[in-house]
Order: C-alpha cells, then sequence, then structure tokens
C-alpha cells in the first residue's frame, strides 16, 4: 500500500537518496527545500513532488501543508546542515549570537517546526525520523549543540507519540560523501582522516542513510523508539 511520505531537504545528498527510496517503494514522496532548481531536477528524477519550503520559517510551514498528503506514515527531517560555513562571523557577542542561532535555527527548530506543523496529520502506527549527526557526540560548536539537543528533544517526542504507535528516532550519520554539505570547506587532509577514524576504512554514502531511515519506517521497526541509530562505520562507538 502507497505511504505519505514527507522528506525535508529531499533535493540533494541524504534526503535525495531516502526520496528515491520511498519512491522506489511506490509510496507518495513530497520533498522541501529552499532552491527550486534542485527541487525541480529530484522530482524530474524520482517522481517525488516538490514544494519550496524554508522549514526553519512557522509561515512557509503552513503554506507546505496543504501540498501534503491527507495522512503522512513518515515524516523524515533531514533538512540542516552546518551554517557556520556560510557565517558572516564579527567580533561583536550581537554577531556570535546570530550565527550561533543559524546552527540552533537549521538544525533543531526547523524540525521541531515541522513535526508540531504536521504532527495532527501523522498516522497511527507512523514514523518521524530526524537526520542528527555524529557531531552531538563529537562536538563541532553550535552545529554540534544543535545536533545534540535534537536527540534530547525527541525522547520528549516519543512519549508524546507513543500511545499513538508513531515512533520517534535519530538517525545519527558520520561523514557522508556524496552531499553538498561540505561545499569546498574539506581538504583533502580532512577527508581522509575522517575515513581514517572509521572501523571500516571508507566514507559512508547517501544510501547508507537511506537503509538505515527505512528500516526504522518498517513494520520490523514498531517497538523502536526514543533511540538515536549511529550511521558511521564505527568511527564513535557505543558499548
Ligand atoms: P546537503 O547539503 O546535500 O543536504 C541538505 C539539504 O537540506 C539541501 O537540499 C538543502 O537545500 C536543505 N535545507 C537546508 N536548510 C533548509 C531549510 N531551512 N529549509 C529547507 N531545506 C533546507 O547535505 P546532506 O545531505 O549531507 O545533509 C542532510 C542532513 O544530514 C543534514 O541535516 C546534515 O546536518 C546531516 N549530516 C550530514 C553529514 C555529512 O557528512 N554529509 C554528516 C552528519 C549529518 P536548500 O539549500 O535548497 O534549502
Amino acid at each position: 500500500m502507497s505511504r505519505g511520505i514527507l522528506v525535508t531537504g529531499g533535493a540533494t545528498g541524504i534526503g535525495l537518496a531516502v526520496a528515491r527510496h520511498f519512491a522506489a517503494a511506490g509510496d507518495e514522496v513530497v520533498i522541501t527545500g529552499r532552491r527550486p532548481g534542485p527541487l525541480e531536477t529530484a522530482a524530474k528524477e524520482t517522481g517525488a513532488r516538490a514544494v519550496v519550503c524554508d522549514h526553519t520559517d512557522p509561515e512557509a510551514l503552513l503554506r507546505l501543508l496543504p501540498e501534503l498528503p491527507g495522512t503522512l506514515d513518515v515524516l523524515v527531517n533531514n533538512a540542516g546542515g552546518q551554517t557556520d560555513f556560510d557565517a558572516p562571523g564579527g567580533e561583536d557577542l550581537a554577531d556570535y549570537a546570530r550565527d550561533f542561532r543559524a546552527n540552533l535555527d537549521a538544525n533543531l527548530l526547523s524540525a521541531a517546526l515541522t513535526t508540531r506543523a504536521v504532527s495532527d496529520r501523522l498516522a497511527d502506527g507512523g514514523a518521524v525520523i530526524h537526520i542528527g549527526s555524529i557531531a552531538a557526540d563529537k562536538g563541532s560548536g553550535s552545529y554540534g549543540a544543535a545536533k545534540a539537543g535534537l536527540a534530547s528533544w525527541n525522547i520528549d517526542l516519543a512519549k508524546q507519540f507513543g500511545g499513538r504507535g508513531v515512533t520517534a528516532n535519530v538517525v545519527s550519520p558520520g561523514y557522508i560523501a556524496d552531499t553538498e554539505f561540505f561545499r569546498d570547506f574539506l581538504t583533502d587532509e580532512r577527508r581522509d582522516a575522517l575515513i581514517a577514524a572509521t572501523a571500516v576504512g571508507r566514507p559512508g554514502v547517501p544510501d547508507d542513510i537511506a537503509g538505515a531511515v527505512a528500516f526504522l519506517a518498517s513494520p520490523a521497526a514498531r517497538n523502536i523508539t526514543a533511540q538515536v541509530i549511529n550511521v558511521n562505520g564505527g568511527e564513535v562507538s557505543t558499548r
């Protein structure tokens, strides 16, 4: 049976791989992002419906609602990224506050606002999956703090949704190649170091994350909730 799916930031990288997966399974997929160009390309490739939306903007989210399937079986809060790459910087405390808030908005508030906006139309037995980051465990300024906050906030969300059989989890990637995440900011040395820090000796790819998302959305995962699933090739271990 076709499911209703929303993948935020679904035009590129991890979100595109997730959208491809669900679209190939015959689901009704909506992808979002701020740039129409990549959205159009991704929509053509996957058959997903593309809607321009900035997930940090409550008004934009209200405009998104009529474009979504009446019932959402799966919400993937994937939109985000390291906003420090584009931050103007500056010496003032106000500059620091602006740049710090940008990461909180992009990676934490975006997921909270989106989930809140669609919560009434999440199907009983559905799944909410956020894309976190290894930065929550390793530290990475306000970006890591935002992703750590996402995991903490998710615990409460899982309790809130539990009675409806809706699960809420975080998939936490390590370094994933073939995305727009790093733009021109990843040197060869840094890339080699990230790969060398894994147990598997290779970078992650978007399909690695799509696989974990697909599992969490599947019937096999209905008792998994309030968790962080690490997909990092062993770069950060758990007991
Ligand atoms: P990309 O930059 O390729 O994808 C991010 C997508 O999110 C883009 O399509 C972007 O489109 C969209 N986006 C960003 N901000 C917003 C917003 N406010 N509203 C709507 N869409 C938005 O990188 P990834 O695929 O790697 O990133 C996906 C997620 O994975 C992010 O949350 C990132 O933090 C996380 N992650 C990535 C890692 C990596 O190594 N690549 C490692 C760990 C976590 P547009 O700019 O057009 O809005």
